[in-house]
């Protein structure tokens, strides 16, 4: 039988246990910075996670539908959270799209000043960074892109905007080229959120 990558035992004999363990916890210190910062404010994590989605994607994404893929939650739990926000006033709803049911979301003057108040809540991960070498962070953004691509075309991660899997995207040579760009991409180019893409069929 496959032994646990929880197992502390295996972990010491196989790194990739270590790095999916060492994962978790990074995403445990995320978590927990970001409720450290909802509890500040009195607002909850996805509240905080729809304002700072809202404050830099396009108009296209900030509705209910679009919420619920891109934090994996249903659509029930992206709209309580949008009620409170509009109740606090700090969004605005826009019902002026054909599907009378459907509107989307923009930040109000005051969603825009708590953006600014909440958008540095994962600065001290950020900052562990600044001490690694650009070659290590390279290496290391590599290999966290690949993974992301992975997991998405695995299902796991439902919404990815990623040059791997953009219509634009083509190989060149052993680089990567943008049709849309029309440039060459470094490794450290290759976007994990563009605004310019668009799914390959
Ligand atoms: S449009 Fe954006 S996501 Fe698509 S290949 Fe170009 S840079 Fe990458």
């Amino acid at each position: 039988m496959k032994k646990s990558i929880f197992d502390t035992k295996q972990q010491q004999q196989d790194v990739s246990s270590k790095i999916v363990a060492g994962l978790e916890r990074i995403s445990q210190a995320f978590k927990v910075l970001l409720w450290e910062k909802a509890k500040s404010l009195g607002l909850s994590p996805i509240q905080i996670q729809i304002l700072i989605f809202v404050a830099y994607h396009k108009t296209g994404y900030n509705n209910v539908s679009f919420l619920a893929k891109e934090f994996n939650v249903t659509k029930p739990t992206i709209s309580d959270a949008i009620k409170v926000l509009e109740r606090k006033g700090l969004i605005t709803k826009d019902h002026s799209s054909e599907d009378s049911r459907s509107y989307s979301i923009f930040l109000s003057d005051k969603g825009k000043q708590m953006v600014a108040q909440t958008e540095d809540f994962a600065n001290p991960l950020a900052s562990q960074l600044e001490s690694v070498s650009n070659g290590e962070k390279e290496t290391l953004f590599k290999t966290l892109g690949n993974l992301i691509y992975q997991l998405n075309q695995q299902g796991i991660l439902t919404v990815q905007r990623t040059c791997f899997a953009c219509k634009f995207y083509t190989k060149d040579g052993t680089g990567h080229y943008c049709r849309l760009l029309e440039r060459k991409l470094r490794h450290s180019d290759i976007r994990l959120d563009c605004d310019e893409f668009q799914e390959k069929a």
